[in-house]
């Protein structure tokens, strides 16, 4: 649109794909689509995670390759939540409506993450505000639902996997840039943690020979957090009202405030 460009409608939560700094010097509005997203993304984050916990696109290959002969004691078994803890880094939105659903699968204890603690918002699951060390070493399941920022960014690391226990699960919801997808990759074939499940990548789409691919420890989605009919639906609906109102010069359903 060049210079004449006044709105920008993201249909998307997210907006670390925006340069919100020329934006707002520019003095373009910017509409998103909070909220009516979150449902759908907490829902895809606990199949991820149970797909990555229970083995599931593992088991469901063994059944068509003839892998699946007799009954074995340990063969396919995984972890499971009950009696766990559960780590969720950024316990906002999407991450109490993971916790939300987590809670009735029998787990033990929360802990989460952010840039404070948040006690209204952690009183539904009795969530203790830990450091990120100490969230990697004692969850059995960490959760990623923060925001891509400067201070997010690659922030689950080397180190970040060696504090983990060989037992757990690593599950990534957020934005892809958050992992150093390198430092996971070792973590992954080097038996550091048990599983990851990723529904966001560096890049997106992921090569189809990148390495993680080639894990069977690692499950991997394309993107798929928001993807239902009726979710992407109301997505589109608000996003064009918030383009509309901006155009209007009104006030937007849900205007980004830079
Ligand atoms: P919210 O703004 O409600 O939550 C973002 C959370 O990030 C906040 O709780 C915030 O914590 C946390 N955060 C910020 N900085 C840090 C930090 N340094 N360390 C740890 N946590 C931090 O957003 P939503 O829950 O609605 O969405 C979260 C993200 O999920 C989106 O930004 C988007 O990237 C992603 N998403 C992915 C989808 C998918 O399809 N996979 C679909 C929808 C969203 P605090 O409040 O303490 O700062």
């Amino acid at each position: 649109a060049g210079p004449g460009l006044k709105v920008i409608s993201t249909m998307s939560v997210g907006f670390d794909h925006l340069a919100l700094d020329e934006i707002k010097k520019r003095g373009i509005r910017v509409g998103y689509t909070p909220d009516v997203l979150t449902d759908a993304t907490a829902e895809l984050s606990v199949a991820l995670l149970l797909a990555a916990c229970r083995r599931l696109p593992e088991a469901v290959e063994q059944v068509k390759n003839g892998g699946w002969t007799t009954w074995k004691p340990l063969w396919m078994c995984g972890y499971g939540l009950s009696d766990s803890t559960v780590g969720i880094i950024g316990l906002g939105r999407i991450g109490q409506a993971v916790a939300r659903r987590l809670k009735p699968f029998g787990v033990r204890r929360f802990l989460y993450t952010g840039s404070g603690p948040k006690p209204e918002s952690a009183a539904e699951f009795e969530a203790e505000f830990v450091p990120l060390t100490k969230l990697a070493e004692e969850s059995d399941f960490v959760v990623v639902t923060c925001a891509l920022t400067p201070a997010t960014q690659g922030m689950c690391n080397k180190d970040f996997f060696s504090r983990m226990k060989k037992t757990s699960v690593f599950v990534n919801t957020s934005r892809g840039a958050v992992v150093n997808q390198e430092d996971l990759y070792d973590a992954l074939a080097h038996g550091q943690i048990a599983a990851a499940g990723l529904d966001v990548t560096t890049p997106e789409p992921l090569p189809t020979d990148h390495p993680l691919l080639s894990l069977k420890n690692c499950v991997v989605l394309p993107h798929v957090g928001s993807a239902t009919y009726a979710t992407r639906s109301t997505m589109a609906v608000l996003a064009a009202d918030n383009l509309l109102a901006g155009l209007r010069g009104d006030p937007m359903p849900h205007e980004l405030l830079l």
